[in-house]
């Protein structure tokens, strides 16, 4: 819901702050402001129209930095996608959310936008949204009266869609520490400020004769929402040949024809840098 009267504006310091403030604005238009990087622009589009309030999270100091606990790693929702890219455990634990914080837009956008941001905004082309899938995050959502836990491929329903009430938040990420290894790839129309033709993470571990354990495959632009590549996955730990296992990506996506791509183009490239990647990168004897 959405009007053109005049909106009000709030920045709660605290969850606690924000929880009694949301108990009161049950009949209002709500939207949440983080880095604005989505937001703002999307505004420009929208012709004027805005929600009746503006709740401005950036205060709520629960909601940053990058803290370690004996089993998992918490990233506030406030976390800057730049914070990541530097953080040295985000790098030790998470590979993929490290590469892809480098391959994210350029420098003043990076300092900018959020984690929390990048996951509500539910693109699917976000760039962190593999890395957390491939590692199968959990977010901690906060509402007036509760709060509780969701693996964020239950949290993201489609493009632009959450199961988001418009009076909870996304407080923190909660990722395992489960030792697996990971990686990002990301194809763009250019090098830097390009949203991704396709991207996609691997987390997986091996066994001490290079046999993958466990292999886990996220990746954005080729449906609706992030999908894991559950067909492909299954044909290489089963053994299959790369050759055979890479045509059962195609009962994995949905790609689509847009402005920067045909489906048929994004069908193609990432079933070749897949293979690519597991042929030269993974070293992996799949023949
Ligand atoms: C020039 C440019 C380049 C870009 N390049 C990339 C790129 O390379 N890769 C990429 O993935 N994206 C890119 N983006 C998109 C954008 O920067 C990211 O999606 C960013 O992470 C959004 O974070 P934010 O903090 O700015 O979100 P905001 O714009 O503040 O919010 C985005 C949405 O999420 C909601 N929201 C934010 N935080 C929370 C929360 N904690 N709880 C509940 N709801 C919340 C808001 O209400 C809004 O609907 C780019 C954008 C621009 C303008």
């Amino acid at each position: 819901m959405v009007s053109k009267n005049k909106m009000k504006y709030f920045r709660p310091s605290s969850t606690h702050e924000l929880h009694d403030y949301l108990v009161d604005v049950k009949e209002m238009s709500i939207a949440i402001l983080a880095g604005g990087t989505d937001l703002m622009p999307r505004w420009n589009d929208d012709n004027g129209l805005r929600p009746d309030m503006l709740i401005d999270i950036k205060k709520i100091h629960e909601c940053f930095g990058i803290r370690e606990y004996e089993n998992e790693i918490v990233i506030g929702a406030l976390t800057t996608i730049q914070e990541i890219k530097n953080s040295i455990l985000i790098q030790k634990y998470f590979g993929a959310l490290s590469e892809a914080a480098s391959h994210f837009a350029g420098v003043q956008i990076r300092h900018r936008a959020t984690i929390g941001g990048n996951i509500c905004n539910a693109s699917p082309a976000g760039d962190m949204l593999p890395g957390l899938y491939a590692h199968r995050a959990d977010m901690k959502v906060i509402g007036p009266n509760s709060s509780h836990s969701i693996p964020i491929s239950d949290f993201i329903v489609g493009p632009g869609k959450t199961v988001l009430e418009s009076n909870e938040i996304i407080s923190e990420i909660h990722l395992k520490k489960s030792g697996d290894s990971s990686c990002f790839y990301k194809l763009g129309l250019r090098q830097s400020m390009a949203i991704a033709v396709v991207n996609f993470a691997i987390a997986y571990t091996r066994d001490s004769n290079n046999a993958f354990t466990s292999l886990n495959i996220a990746a954005g632009s080729v449906a609706p929402s992030i999908v894991f590549l559950n067909h492909f996955t299954d044909g290489i730990m089963n053994g299959t040949s790369l050759d055979e296992a890479i045509e059962l990506v195609d009962k994995d996506i949905f790609p689509i024809d847009d402005i920067r791509a045909s489906a048929d183009y994004r069908r193609t490239v990432l079933k070749n840098v897949l293979k690519y990647t597991f042929r030269h990168e993974l070293h992996e004897n799949c023949e």
